[in-house]
């Protein structure tokens, strides 16, 4: 008998959803509603193989859910089969450290905490409630990107600011794509044949977000966002790391406000920025191979970023056992993991151009035989890891 749990990733205009069996860890059905709130609203469905969509306008998340009840009504599976429901909620703040059971008085609390991630957390809650509605008779649990960064000690996560400030304002580096840095870390270990305890790990996710974690015996030491998802590696379009002096400056000698400068350094900045808007790989390598010199520089500042990251994580860590790449990007573009590899000769490191190839759909070691750290291609996968979760804390 499966056991369906629903995972569910509300954003400001869009619903993500999968029906995982947890028994069999497999996918019973997918979907996603775009644009809610805007012209050409649609919800599309996968189940067995075939594919449905309904175009309606859709106004909120309330009227978003109340189409994916009706999009399993009419495609199946058995929506009222799910045994609980997982929800994505990008920031925990100090509050929620790891998956926790959604009542009136955890709503009270994510509420509070929305200044934190003004972008995600009240899509997050919107959607809690429409779910609750909508499946009113099973637990609820909410699991948190900032989760697994939650063992960060306080030389990691403490920025070096006026400390009743940072404390008053909850200002403090928190890391995302956790449940991500998790799942990939964990399933490494398991890969390699190895206890989670014994190994040290550094995770690059490279999707269109990028982040990257120094991971010690399973246990995160540092990761490379902040209090937001901002800093860290160059991304598709947010800048990461920057020097902090150009908000200031671009307010005196721009004219730009705070919004502004956030919209610029969020939408605007990382390989977008650079490359003349373009931000997905696919297409940035395109325009490398025909010769553009402002494309050409945008991989090489997002490949010395990295190499960056990762000399310093191999510093904290002391030493380290495997190199993870996952995500759009890691798991994708063997070009990518080639040139980075390749900065890291000097510390013994090697890829095997046979094994790094690229679409990488299951775990496998792209290193050299000789190569002093293990570097593997691990695909995440986010929502199997939320069902898991989910799992556990309704156990
Ligand atoms: P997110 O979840 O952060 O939106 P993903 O992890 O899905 O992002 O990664 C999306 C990015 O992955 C795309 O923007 C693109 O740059 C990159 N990507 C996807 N497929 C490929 C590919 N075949 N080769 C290179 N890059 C790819």
């Amino acid at each position: 008998m499966p056991v369906p749990i629903l995972v569910l990733n509300c954003g400001s205009s869009s619903v993500k959803y999968q029906m995982i069996d947890i028994e069999t860890e497999t996918t019973m059905a997918s979907g996603l509603v775009e644009k809610i709130g805007l012209d050409g609203a649609n919800v599309t469905h996968k189940v067995d193989g075939a594919k449905h969509r309904i175009d309606e306008p859709i106004h909120d998340h309330s009227e978003a859910l109340a189409l994916v009840t009706r999009a399993f009504a009419t495609w199946g599976p058995n929506l009222s089969d799910a045994v609980a429901v997982g929800h994505r909620v990008v920031h925990g703040g100090q509050t929620f450290r790891e998956p926790t059971i959604i009542t009136d008085a955890v709503i009270e609390a994510l509420t509070q905490l929305a200044g934190l991630a003004p972008l995600h957390n009240p899509p997050a809650i919107a959607g809690i409630k429409a779910a609750q509605q909508a499946l009113p008779g099973v637990p609820h649990v909410a699991i948190f990107d900032t989760a697994f960064f939650s063992t960060l000690a306080p030389e990691a996560y403490t920025y070096a600011i006026d400390r009743e400030l940072a404390q008053k304002h909850h200002i403090r580096k928190y890391g995302f794509h956790g449940t991500s840095h998790a799942y990939v870390s964990a399933t490494t270990a398991q890969f390699l044949g190895r206890d989670p305890q014994t190994i040290n790990q550094i995770v690059c996710h490279l999707g269109n977000g990028a982040s990257i974690s120094a991971i010690r015996g399973g246990v995160a030491i540092d990761t490379s966002m902040g209090l937001t998802p901002l800093p860290g590696l160059v991304m598709g379009t947010r800048s990461g790391d920057i020097d902090p002096g150009v908000f200031a400056y671009l307010q005196r000698e721009a004219g730009m406000d705070s919004v502004a400068v956030d919209t610029l350094l969020n939408k605007h900045s990382g390989i977008a920025g650079l490359a003349d808007g373009t931000s997905d790989f696919r297409d940035l390598w395109a325009k490398i191979d025909a010769g553009d010199a402002d494309a050409s520089l945008a991989m090489d500042v997002y490949i010395h970023r990295l190499v960056l990251y990762i000399g310093s994580y191999l510093a904290l860590l002391g030493h380290t056992d495997a190199l993870v790449f996952t995500a759009g990007v890691g798991e994708n573009d063997n070009r990518v993991r080639a040139r980075l590899v390749e900065r890291l000769a000097g510390f013994g490191v090697t890829v095997d151009p046979e094994r790094n190839t690229p679409h990488n759909q299951v775990s496998t070691i792209i290193s050299g035989d000789d190569s002093t750290i293990t570097v593997l291609v691990v695909p995440t996968n986010e929502e199997l890891a939320m069902a898991r979760q989910t799992y556990q804390v309704i156990h």
